[in-house]
């Protein structure tokens, strides 16, 4: 390391503030302060602000109804559709020009679609799913990578008012069967394969097997032909069509969009399964688009003149939100990336980033945290400066990696947002906004204008600052999940039996528990520690996995780190430690000393790990996030659990083996 360098960690270190620069804040969406208040005093009638972005077919009667908490609606009344939004409207306002997604394929191939060939392809595919019986409010499954025609499909979808539900490439047959089955969907949509660093996968393999698990009729499937001359020969059957076959036959077809009511199906989602059971979340047309919408603007500061690219997947919510419905509302431009970050080199998202002068950039802590393992020559190497702001999601991102971040890729010039949110929650609801708040490294930030956020212990009274608490939400939003599929039971039993009081009908008695723990600052500003089931108790004392895991990932030379508990028969409990290396320290004998005193010292010695395993990856959802239970089954020696919604499962047996090997 240069000195210059050292100096740099040195004060940026000791640095816990940051502000947006007055060149930022002069051209942001949203920087006036008092706009916090505003929604306050205006509540629920602020939330017109966000419907306010959108083109509505027929006025809404009321904001809120919130007469039978908590299946609160929004927007009732209104007519509205979501592709007419997020497409029809840009072409009609002169604006049909403009990209509105930019593709890069993994193996450097790109396609371009202004919102005129946007609209095409979406009426197209809209008359073949109709064609092929869709009818209204019939759930499509789309089984797609990151393609184009992926989000032309949804789009398409809401076209028609048939509901979507993505499920993720990466899942295995199982998954895909289990989704389908649930949503009782007789509809799929897929492709034949995709490329992963520069392999072709057969994707239909997977996609047929599924199929054979699906318990109930399957009307129709189509399948996109991605591989092309490299594709595995697959034989369509007789329910299969090819989607560029379905396209000529429909070709110049327009299909007038459907009205659809506000609290209409959008689109179904299944949450991560890091704690259980996947959850079909259900998301309405007129409340959770208006609240992507509104997100995109005032916190991701989206112009339609921008670039703007978000490197989650399709398949996880941060997609739907933040590369689809969002950004396409506001009719601006979204980069789709169809591969992995490292291929063929650790630069691939920077040289994407300086090809098409990105302009603000969105990513989760996990890929951050890989950027850092890889080194800062990779961002170095390219040029970044078309970038104005960032942000994060998925996790708690650690100060050490927000500077890293706020350093090497936003050039001491960007503000970061942090964001806090679920697939339930539709949006973002806690993060600074980056025209108005000082940022805190480590801290998401106060709850966005008009969310009602609250920190509470296991009465629901409110905790002091500093210290943790349970994370709650005390007035609903336009973008809230409004069920669970088909059960309204679980619904409530999930998320608001906790803290309410069920038997009430008055709305101020039900509280939404997104079982998060989190702590406030004196400043309003919420650091999120993580699920309130992942805590350890070791001899009687109850400590986070997320505070361990930070006190590791602050230890130079570790990169990643996940921690577990292990059963011990006079601990009750053990720190199971996995850690991740920096490149240039694998088989450091001194790591996992300086490991071990960096929790003593950071935390105590109550939570010094037992044991220290050293892992090329960590078991990980779709989004990134690391799959504890998986661990913990590992270090109990118990079956594993459920690896059907893992991106990477072959990573737990190599782990099995070194903690067999270690003991
Ligand atoms: P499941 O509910 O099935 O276990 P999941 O919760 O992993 O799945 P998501 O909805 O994708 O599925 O994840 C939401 C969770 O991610 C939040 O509850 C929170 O724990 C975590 N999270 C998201 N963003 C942040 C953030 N900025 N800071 C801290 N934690 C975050
Ligand atoms: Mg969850």
């Amino acid at each position: 390391m240069a000195d210059g360098d050292i100096e740099l960690e040195a004060r940026l270190e000791e640095q816990a503030e940051f502000e947006p620069s007055a060149e930022f804040v002069a051209q942001a969406n949203v920087s006036d302060p008092s706009i916090y208040e505003e929604f306050e005093e205006n509540w629920p009638e602020c939330w017109e602000r966000a419907a306010d972005l959108l083109d509505w077919d027929g006025d809404y009667d009321e904001v809120l109804d919130d007469s039978n908490p908590p299946f609160y609606e929004w927007f009732t009344g209104g007519k509205l559709n979501a592709s007419s939004n997020c497409v029809d409207r840009h072409v009609e306002n002169g604006d049909k020009n403009r990209v509105a997604i930019k593709w890069e394929g993994e193996l450097g191939e790109t396609r371009t679609y202004t919102y005129q060939d946007l609209y095409r392809e979406v009426n197209e595919f809209a008359a073949a799913l109709r064609a092929q019986g869709v009818e209204e409010d019939d759930v499509v499954t789309l089984y797609m990578p990151m393609i184009p025609e992926l989000p032309i499909a949804m789009l398409a979808c809401a076209r028609i008012g048939a509901p979507h539900s993505v499920v993720f490439a990466g899942f295995s047959a199982e998954a895909l069967a289990t989704r389908m089955n649930s949503a009782d969907s007789r509809y799929l949509v897929t492709c034949d394969g995709y490329y992963r660093r520069g392999d072709a996968l057969d994707h239909l393999d997977k996609a047929n097997e599924g199929l054979d698990g699906v318990d109930h009729g399957v009307e129709s499937v189509v399948v996109v032909d991605r591989l092309g001359d490299d594709g595995f020969g697959h034989d369509l059957k007789g329910n299969q069509h090819d989607w560029s076959a379905l396209m000529d036959e429909h070709d110049g077809e327009r299909v007038a969009p459907v009205e659809r009511d506000a609290e209409d199906m959008l689109f179904l989602m299944y949450t991560s399964g890091t704690t259980g059971q996947p959850k079909g979340v259900k998301h309405t047309t007129g409340g959770y688009l208006s609240y992507a919408a509104w997100t995109s603007h005032a916190v991701l500061d989206i112009e339609p003149e921008d670039t703007y690219w978000c490197s989650a997947d399709i398949g996880w919510i941060t997609g739907h939100s933040y590369i689809v419905y969002g950004p396409l509302a506001l009719g601006t431009t979204t980069v789709m990336y169809e591969g992995t970050p490292d291929y063929p080199t650790c630069d691939r998202l920077w040289e994407t980033v300086e090809k098409y002068a990105v302009d603000i950039f969105y990513t989760a802590p996990t890929a951050i945290r890989a950027f850092m393992k890889w080194g800062k020559k990779f961002p170095e190497s390219r040029d970044l400066s078309s970038l104005r702001l960032l942000g994060t999601v998925g996790e708690p991102i650690n100060p050490r990696a927000w500077k890293w971040y706020h350093k090497y890729i936003g050039n001491e010039d960007c503000p970061i947002v942090d964001t806090w949110w679920q697939t339930e929650t539709g949006g973002m609801m806690i993060t600074t906004l980056p025209g108005i708040g000082t940022m805190k490294p480590g801290a998401a930030g106060p709850p966005l204008p008009g969310v009602d956020a609250q920190i509470v212990d296991t009465n629901g009274e409110e905790v002091q600052p500093g210290r943790a608490g349970y994370l709650t939400v005390n007035k609903p939003w336009p973008g809230m999940l409004r069920t669970l599929y088909k059960n309204d039971e679980r619904y409530i039993s999930e998320y608001w039996r906790e803290y309410s009081d069920t038997d009430s009908d008055d709305p101020d008695d039900w509280v939404y528990f997104p079982e998060d723990g989190a702590k406030i600052d004196e400043d309003g500003y919420i650091t999120i520690l993580g699920r309130v089931d992942d805590v350890i108790n070791v001899s009687g004392h109850r400590l986070g996995t997320m505070e361990i895991e930070s006190a590791i990932v602050g230890v130079e030379g570790v990169a990643e780190a996940a921690v577990v508990g292990g059963d011990h028969e006079i601990k009750g409990e053990a720190v199971y430690a996995y850690v991740i290396t920096e490149d240039g320290y694998e088989g450091d004998e001194d790591l996992r000393e300086r490991i071990i005193e960096g929790v003593n010292d950071g935390i105590g010695p109550i939570a010094r790990p037992e044991k220290v395993v050293f892992t090329p990856e960590l078991p990980k959802t779709r989004s990134g996030k690391i799959m504890r239970r998986l661990l913990e089954d590992v270090a109990n020696g118990d079956e594993l659990g459920n690896t059907s919604t893992l991106r990477n499962p072959e990573i737990v047996e190599e782990i099995e083996a070194k903690v067999h090997a270690q003991s």
